[in-house]
């Protein structure tokens, strides 16, 4: 089993949805990614938070098992993102980001950390992932995630970061708006020849397409009777997928995704990260399982 290095945002979350108004519950991508990866392999967590941060939720990641020697405490308030859902969740507006001690964040990694072989640049500026990449020795597989901010405010930073991914996992129309391009395969073609080998568009409830090569892979999203919170669900996939990966004698991309996929679907059943800070490595292995008779003709 090898670490796993996981960066992104430490935050407080306000979520308006079907089920009413959420206040400023625990969230953030690095959060959803070492909840989503820790029953799978070693996650070593590093992020930002202000003084406002409750010890409790500190204490809920170390008793998941997440090394939080990375996790900076700086003078100020915690990152806030509020964001409201249309009644079938299939969008959402921000209505609001406080980047509060993330403005001057400047990633700093611990040097036990800095030989971690996976990597997982979860949703921060690109400059700031290409930061945490400078301060890592050799890692075997990077995979960076990102969003339409990004792309509309520090383009040249993230086409600089793709150069130095191996795997990008990115939503559709941020794919699409990222290229240009509508379809799959020529959305897919163009996102490649920016950098990252391999490419992963997410399709919200409709699975993840996997570009490898001339290789093609689509998993469903896990058919469910009632989504409570799709937030996070993104970072669920990318922390599921490289846990997977992270356990030793696993380079299976496909079986990866699938395991993205199964851990993405634990996470939309309860809000915030409810249904992660339960989670257990059989849940997830016997949603695989159940992906496997579900796919399987
Ligand atoms: P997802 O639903 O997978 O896109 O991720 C939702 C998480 O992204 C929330 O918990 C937010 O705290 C976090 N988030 C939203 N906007 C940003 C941003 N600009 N930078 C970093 N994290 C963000």
């Amino acid at each position: 089993m090898s670490e796993l290095l996981v960066v992104g945002s430490v935050a407080f979350d306000t979520i308006h949805n079907h089920l009413g108004s959420h206040a400023r519950i625990l969230g953030g991508s690095a959060v959803y990614a070492s909840l989503a990866a820790c029953q799978l392999a070693p996650v070593r967590l590093v992020g930002v938070v202000g003084k406002d941060f409750p010890r409790g939720a500190v204490d809920m990641l170390r008793g998941r098992g997440i090394d939080t020697t990375g996790l900076e405490v700086a003078n100020g308030e915690t990152f806030h993102w509020e964001g409201r859902y249309a009644d079938d969740l299939t969008s959402r507006e921000t209505i609001q980001t406080d980047l509060n001690v993330f403005a001057d964040f400047e990633p700093k990694i611990p040097p036990a950390f800095r030989d971690s072989p996976f990597v997982m640049l979860g949703n921060i500026a690109p400059q700031l992932q290409l930061h945490v990449l400078d301060q890592i020795e050799n890692p075997t597989l990077v995979i960076a995630d990102t969003m339409n901010l990004w792309i509309d405010t520090a383009l040249d930073a993230l086409k600089e970061l793709l150069t130095r991914v191996d795997i990008l996992v990115i939503n559709e129309e941020e794919a699409r708006q990222l290229t240009g391009f509508h379809h799959p395969l020529a959305v897919a073609e163009a996102l490649r020849a920016l950098g990252p080998e391999t490419v992963i568009v997410k399709r919200g409830e409709y699975g993840a397409l996997l570009f490898l090569d001339e290789d093609i892979f689509c998993a469903p999203a896990y058919p469910l009777k009632a989504v409570a919170d799709p937030t996070g669900a993104g970072d669920s996939f990318a922390g599921g997928f490289l846990g997977y990966l992270s356990e030793s004698g696993h380079t299976d991309l496909r079986q990866a995704v699938v395991c993205g996929s199964a851990t993405a679907s634990f996470c939309v059943q309860d809000v915030g990260v409810g249904a992660l800070v339960e989670l257990t490595r059989e849940d997830v292995q016997t949603r695989i399982r159940d992906f496997r008779e579900l796919t399987s003709f």
